[in-house]
């Protein structure tokens, strides 16, 4: 059976030139970089300097500025309580994010909530999913410590505009830290910390064809943060314990691979893109996408589809070849801690999104393995899925007395 792969936003394959990278790190180039007395230690050190420079060249920082951390779940962690702790005895315990953040964002917020007595607001998104700057200015404090806000959205795709909000931000008080989440843009958007003018950002290779098990925390000079994992001093004392140097050396190259091939890339996904989007619009009624039209990730296309859960759309697309996902993939794991409870995306709540005729929306986040081929074999057995669902649904059935759906015409 045809297999077609389009859930690049919680997985990608790592490159081959990436992985060629990577391989002698695992082998003969072995050595600790804290052993750098030795030359196999030297040669690993010479390789962490030198990946270093590559990651914090792709953002626009200085080699300094770059941590290393295990994933991006971390990165934000070390961000929000490193930043959280550090200032932990100066009063200041005020936070605010956006409605849209990940769980790695959420869940520690939480529990600098419940355990360490901060308090949290959470700015609004409009429709579109782009957070509402007025809300912004009004949830601004004295106490306000930190703030932190996605680049864009895994599930919808929302781009948010960082350097306006840093600037409304800094108009209020300059030494409130800004912490920005780009883990899901890397390799589709152009990611400067410089531009967007941010404190903290959370990059992950993962999006750009790199490994797993890797991220770093660009901290701006100047910025400090308590470290969560101490021990032998690592990372400039942020991120103890021995470094993972094939996976950092194949961030650097998935780094150097992107800074060339993004607009390319972009170009061809959002080609491709437009072209299942319009597919789908055209021949199915009743179709919500969400997520602004324009600013969104190149290759996200997300979607409702009133009367047709999100999940079951997903179990058919899958036994038909076709991979995608409803939600993200961490949403799914509440299911599982939730006994069985089908627990709407936060995200899709925060835009607004009617939950009596919304049970689930559905992405596709293309990749560069994506053919046109690929589009097209979606667009075809979309109707059908639908179809055989809101024959199913009586909600729907109602709804539909004396309307002919588009999709009948393809489904024939
Ligand atoms: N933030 C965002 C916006 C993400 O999309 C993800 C991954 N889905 C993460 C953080 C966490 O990444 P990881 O699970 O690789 O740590």
């Amino acid at each position: 059976m045809r297999e077609i792969f389009v859930d690049y936003a919680n997985a990608c394959p790592v490159d081959e030139r990436v992985f060629s990278a990577m391989k002698p790190y695992f082998t003969e180039k072995f050595g600790n970089p804290s052993s750098h007395i030795i030359s196999k230690g030297n040669e690993a050190l010479k390789a962490l300097d030198e990946s270093r420079k590559t990651v914090a060249n792709f953002l626009g920082a200085e080699s300094f500025e770059i941590v290393f951390t295990g994933s991006a779940t971390e990165a934000n962690n070390l961000a929000i309580k490193g930043t959280a702790f550090k200032n932990i005895n100066k009063d200041k315990k005020h936070i605010i994010a956006s409605d849209i953040e990940h769980f790695s964002i959420t869940s520690p917020l939480r529990t600098l909530e419940l355990d360490f007595d901060f308090k949290v607001d959470y700015v609004p998104v409009d429709n579109d999913g782009i957070v509402e700057e007025s809300a912004l200015r009004k949830t601004l404090r004295e106490d306000t410590v930190l703030i932190t806000i996605q680049l864009a959205n895994n599930e919808i795709g929302s781009i948010q505009d960082i350097k306006n909000l840093v600037k409304i931000v800094k108009e209020f008080n300059e030494n409130i830290i800004f912490h920005c989440d780009a883990s899901a843009c890397g390799g589709l958007i152009d990611v400067n910390v410089k531009e967007l003018d941010v404190d903290l950002l959370t990059l992950s290779p993962i999006s750009m064809y790199g490994p797993k098990g890797i991220a770093c925390l660009y901290i701006k000079k100047g910025v400090t943060v308590k470290p969560l994992i101490e021990g032998g001093f690592q990372e400039a004392g942020l991120r103890s314990g021995t470094e993972n140097l094939p996976a950092i050396v194949g961030f650097a190259k998935a780094c150097e691979i992107s800074k060339l091939e993004m607009n390319e890339r972009a170009k061809y996904l959002s080609r491709l893109r437009d072209k299942l989007m319009d597919g789908i619009e055209k021949n199915i009624d009743f179709v919500h996408i969400t997520g602004h039209r324009t600013k969104r990730l190149p290759n996200n296309f997300s979607f409702w589809i009133e009367f047709a859960e999100g999940e079951s759309l997903l179990l058919m697309l899958n036994y038909l070849g076709v991979m995608a996902s409803s939600g993200s993939a961490c949403s799914s794991n509440l299911r599982a801690r939730d006994e069985d409870e089908l627990v709407a995306s936060p995200v899709l709540k925060a835009i607004g999104v009617p939950s009596d005729i919304c049970t689930g929306s559905l992405t596709f986040s293309l990749g560069m393995k994506n053919t046109e081929e690929d589009i097209e074999y979606i667009i075809q057995i979309m109707p059908g899925i639908v179809n055989r669902l809101w024959q199913m649904s009586p909600f729907y059935l109602d709804k539909i007395k004396g309307h002919t759906p588009k999709m009948t015409k393809v489904d024939k």
